[in-house]
């Protein structure tokens, strides 16, 4: 049987690496694109030469042209932490507007069905606890944050607009905190940040007074729901991420202990806009899914950690 094609925007990025290891796993031919802006060719260089796999430098923002047939897209090229986007917020919302608009032409044009990547972020600083997917949000247009934020949440307008107007396929995947091997260990993520303090045996820096929440997800788990919603009939919004919610102070000294570490904590200035608390609920993701994270927080740690070559204590 001819394997299925799917296109991964973003592919050389954290998520969009794991994504092509997975989708290729599965025996579809993977066609990666990305502008390596945050993305690494070394996320992806043990895919490289493989007979179903192709990647091409290409900023997504310009029209993309695809030869052949197209089944899948998954749409997951943004900066995503705080300091990337802060970095490169004009091209943040380039890619979250122009961008997306110029993936969902592709998917029309290839009748191809089509994964938004979208974020907790789209709920900003929330005010109901856990965040459901039919929470608004609270966001801060104007506020530094506010170039990602608004990136997504016009991208989910228009993947909705695609989805009525011209009938194409579409899913929303909104993705909560997330963490594992191949983050890139300056992108200023709470974790990233914290292993290479460890590394260079300098004081974790938490910001605020690091009492702040936040939910971390293994990235194998998201990609399983990614996955799964890709191949589902679900049409609108589903969360995925893990719930096991913890303070960042508490974060801190669990990586700390994991690492077996003596590098102190310090406290910095707190980002503006850092959302106070966040959790994913994802009754939703249960039911339409039959999805739930499998790894706990220690275990995910202890991976990330190892590979970075960080020695854990067992
Ligand atoms: N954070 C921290 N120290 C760091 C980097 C981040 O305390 O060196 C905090 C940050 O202020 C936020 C949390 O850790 O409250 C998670 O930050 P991250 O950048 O990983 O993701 P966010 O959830 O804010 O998008």
């Amino acid at each position: 049987m001819k394997p299925k094609t799917i296109v991964i925007t973003g592919g050389a990025g954290f998520l969009g690496s794991h994504l092509c290891d997975r989708f290729y796993d599965e025996g579809f031919k993977v066609i990666c694109i990305d502008n390596l802006s945050t993305g690494n060719l070394e996320n992806i260089a043990h895919l490289t030469g493989k007979d179903r796999f192709t990647f091409f430098k290409h900023d997504v923002t310009d029209y993309i042209f695809v030869k052949g047939e197209v089944d899948y897209i998954l749409h997951s090229a943004s900066p995503a932490s705080p300091i990337d986007y802060l970095q490169l917020p004009i091209q943040t919302l380039k890619v979250g507007s122009l961008g997306t608009h110029k993936v969902l032409g592709l998917a029309k044009e290839k009748k191809a069905r089509f994964l938004l990547a979208s974020t907790s972020e789209v709920y900003g600083d929330p005010a109901i606890h856990p965040q459901p997917e039919d929470y608004w949000g609270n966001v801060n247009p104007i506020g530094p944050r506010g170039v990602y934020d608004e990136a997504k949440r016009f991208s989910e307008a228009l993947t909705m607009a695609y989805q009525r107007y011209h009938g194409v396929e579409t899913r929303i995947i909104r993705i909560f905190n997330t963490y594992g091997p191949r983050m890139r260990l300056n992108d200023g993520r709470a974790l990233p940040a914290f292993i290479s303090q460890i590394i260079k045996n300098q004081p974790l820096t938490v910001f605020g007074d690091g009492s702040q929440t936040r939910s971390f997800c293994y990235v194998s788990d998201l990609v399983e729901g990614i996955f799964r919603l890709l191949m589902s009939d679900e049409k609108n919004p589903v969360n995925i991420g893990n719930p096991q919610e913890l303070s960042i102070k508490d974060f801190a000294l669990k990586v700390k202990e994991l690492a077996g570490s003596s590098s102190q904590i310090i406290y910095k200035d707190l980002p503006q806009d850092d959302p106070k608390i966040r959790q994913p609920d994802i009754t939703k993701a249960k039911k339409v899914l039959n999805w739930q994270p499998k790894v706990n927080l220690e275990e995910g740690l202890k991976k990330t950690l190892e590979s970075f070559g960080v020695k854990v204590l067992k």
